[in-house]
């Protein structure tokens, strides 16, 4: 790792006072590595090829070894089971607080860590909006949507400006994992320390401000903000804050009684170093005053639904069925306008109408669970390896669309046709 710059090292000293040298010395080892369990696809992090240890911060996550290589190729990875995150960075949506039915805006979200986490504790109930402004980023973020098979969401690449005054009190509860200077990357990303200055600290923090104030619109009465850095400087974070605090005088701190990290000034704010066991992250929980409103509910709209779902499916997933330009979406109930939005998915992609049949979708069988699938073909550590690289296989099921299973999760599908399963698993995915 590069010398750390003078300024950041005297700001640390005053940080971590009797700690730093343990601090020090850390900087010259490997950085901590972590995965977060989805429990949309899977329940029991035993079941994965590695060896995991629980993390304290976050209840589905887990330290992995530094030497542990390939992850992102295992089988059970394409299956979505688990999401590659730093430890620390898992500690936000703890602060975030999810309850089964809330609405969530993740802001600033991906490439998709946090959002993998909310909809894990959603549990396909609610709705996850997460938003991207960076338009190549948030096409990464909707693959690794499809891969978790997240369905109960809305993608979008918007300015959080305009998303946040059109959704005005929306959402029960906001993150903003708000770009920063990285000094937590450190470790990971010795290019953060060559790029490190003051400036450059100011001008984050300058931005964290904008954002934070943006979102403040699409927090209703009573819902929950939480704010998160993986910096450590003060003014990216308690200074933020502070200053959020005096512009937007309908907010206040929440306090936190989550027992990991270091203390701060702010009882709502918490910090993790490497000195308590993650890279780095600041994390604060914000109340909007007020009391929320009363819930409306809309009502189901089950119209456009191709026969052959019903062939796919024992019972079709719920949701507002909805046909653009010859492709179907199954989109949560009780979404907003989405105009204007820069919505680039809302609820999954089903498939296709290609002249007259229907094709569906490999994020269709993603977010499916097997007991709901009417072909369902469980395939070995050596069929699923060749099923990832897009080979043929055998299939007693049959004929028609069959979800490929691996350890009890759907991985894929294809379709059975005389005993032989033509391979779905899409070109762009497969293993090299
Ligand atoms: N939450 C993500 C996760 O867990 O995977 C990581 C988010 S990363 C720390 C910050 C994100 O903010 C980046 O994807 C970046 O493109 C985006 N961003 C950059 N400038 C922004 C701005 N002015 N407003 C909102 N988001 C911005």
């Amino acid at each position: 790792m590069p010398k750390l710059p003078d300024e950041f090292a005297e700001e640390m000293k005053q940080l971590l006072a009797k700690d730093y040298p343990i601090y020090e010395q850390l900087t010259s080892q490997e950085a901590f590595r972590g995965i977060s369990l989805n429990r949309l696809k899977a329940d029991n992090v035993n079941i994965l090829p590695f060896e995991t240890e629980k993390c304290p911060f976050y209840k589905d996550g887990y330290y992995i070894s530094c030497d542990e290589k390939g992850i992102g190729n295992t089988p059970l990875h394409h299956a979505g089971a688990f999401y590659v995150q730093e430890p620390s960075a898992m500690s936000a949506v703890t602060l975030l607080d999810v309850r089964k039915g809330d609405k969530i805006l993740d802001l600033c979200a991906a490439p998709g860590g946090k959002s993998a986490q909310i909809a894990s504790c959603l549990a396909n109930t609610g709705l996850l909006w997460s938003n991207e402004v960076v338009k190549n980023r948030s096409q990464i973020l909707l693959s690794n949507f499809e891969r978790m098979g997240i369905s109960k969401a809305v993608v979008s690449s918007c300015h959080p400006d305009i998303l946040c005054k059109k959704l005005q009190g929306y959402f029960d509860r906001v993150l903003v994992d708000a770009p920063c200077s990285g000094e937590g990357m450190f470790r990971k990303n010795p290019d953060a320390i060559r790029e490190w200055s003051r400036e450059h600290v100011l001008s984050c923090a300058e931005r964290q401000l904008s954002i934070l104030n943006s979102a403040a619109h699409a927090v209703k009465n009573g819902g929950t903000l939480v704010y998160s850095t993986c910096t450590f400087s003060y003014e990216e974070n308690e200074g933020v804050i502070k200053r959020f605090l005096s512009q937007n005088p309908d907010f206040e701190m929440c306090g936190i009684s989550e027992h990991f990290g270091r203390k701060t000034e702010l009882p709502c704010a918490v910090r993790i170093t490497p000195v308590e066991n993650g890279e780095g992250h600041f994390a604060a929980r914000l109340r909007k005053k007020g009391e929320s409103p009363s819930e409306t509910f809309r009502k189901t709209i089950k119209n456009d639904i191709p026969k052959e779902l019903e062939d796919i499916f024992y019972e079709i997933p719920e949701g507002n069925y909805t046909v653009i330009n010859d492709k179907l979406y199954i989109m949560p109930e009780d979404i907003p306008d989405l105009k204007g939005l820069g919505v680039i998915r809302a609820g999954i992609f089903a498939g296709e109408f290609i002249k007259n049949r229907f094709e569906p979708s490999h994020a269709l069988f993603m977010s499916a669970k097997p007991e709901h699938i009417r072909r369902v073909l469980a395939l070995d550590d050596d069929k699923i390896k060749e099923f990832l690289h897009g080979m043929e296989t055998d299939s007693d099921c049959s004929n028609g669309y069959t979800a490929v299973t691996y350890k009890g999760i759907i991985t894929g599908f294809g379709k059975t046709s005389n005993g032989r399963l033509k391979n779905k698993y899409p070109k762009g995915l497969r293993s090299k």
